[in-house]
């Protein structure tokens, strides 16, 4: 039997709103009653958007729903080495390259190309930077800063067929349709990616609880899995919540939040036995596809 760990990961860039409760409560209790362990990380990476109050508000928030974290709560922002040893190991299979290329240097060469294949997070990249020449990229690469991104062609040509679970199927990985991801920023030597990968393993997570949202990001994940020689956990991708006008809820949406919930008056024990029995509170709807 496995000792079960599960874990919450927000990203510090607004306050939870209601599909944050379902998402915790949902590992929580997955732990909870195996007798396993739930696991708050902070993921605190993007420095444009990230806002310490908030990530203060999310364990006021969770409380409120009743969920304290087990042991220590892991901060993405103090972790950076661990990220850099991994995409150092990236480096040394071959798998990474520099890229120089702008915004706008993206935007104009997908402009002008006849094909612009998307992946699930939108436009691909279309490769510049991968074309260069060894020499080319260690002389920019001291000038020029720089994100680096993941041989995707290479990379899937050397891991071979990979498999996850995913609420007990299987799922065969088709990370290619990502292109070449990045996986350290110009302004974070780090992306999501990498360092959920890392994280996941660091913390021995072996049940992930996540909006489907994520379900496609998984493949990416189980190829950093294979080239970092980390263990691949099971996967359960959950429903996600819809507002009155059928909108999947989002800061940026301006989804009402857990702090408005409480304000108004809200039961949370209610509130959390009947997200855990699936019934929403009046308005909401769950995207079961
Ligand atoms: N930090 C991500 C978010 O807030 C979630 C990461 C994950 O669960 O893998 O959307």
């Amino acid at each position: 039997m496995k000792n079960i760990v599960t874990r919450f990961a927000p990203s510090p860039t607004g306050r939870l709103h209601l599909g944050h409760a379902y998402s915790a409560l949902l590992a929580h209790d997955f732990a909870r009653s195996r007798g396993g362990k739930f696991l708050l990380r902070i993921e605190d990476i993007d420095p444009g958007r990230v806002r310490p109050e908030f990530a203060r508000a999310i364990l006021e928030d969770l409380a409120w729903l009743g969920i304290v974290p087990d042991g220590e709560i892991l901060v993405q922002s103090e972790r950076l080495p661990h990220y850099q040893a991994a995409l150092a190991r990236l480096k040394e299979q071959d798998l990474v390259y520099p890229c120089f290329c702008t915004r706008s240097d993206i935007a104009r060469e997908i402009a002008g190309s006849a094909a612009a294949p998307h992946g699930p997070d939108g436009p691909r990249y279309p490769g510049a930077c991968r074309e260069l020449s060894g020499t080319d990229r260690l002389r920019r690469a001291r000038q020029v800063p720089h994100a680096w991104r993941l041989d995707m062609n290479r990379a899937v040509a050397a891991a071979g067929p990979l498999l996850w679970q995913d609420g007990g199927s299987q799922v065969r990985a088709d990370p290619e349709r990502f292109g070449d991801v990045v996986l350290a920023r110009k302004d974070s030597p780090t992306s999501y990616h990498l360092a959920v990968t890392v994280d996941d393993a660091a913390q021995s997570v072996t049940d992930i609880i996540r909006g489907r949202d994520l379900h496609a990001a998984t493949d990416v994940h189980r190829l950093l899995q294979k080239f970092l020689g980390l263990p691949t956990p099971d996967y359960h991708h959950h429903v996600l919540l819809l507002d009155a006008e059928g909108r999947r809820l989002a800061k940026r949406t301006g989804a009402p939040t857990l702090a408005g919930m409480r304000a108004a008056g809200a039961d949370p024990r209610k509130l959390a036995a009947d997200l855990l029995r699936g019934e929403l509170p009046a308005g909401y709807s769950a995207l079961s596809a």
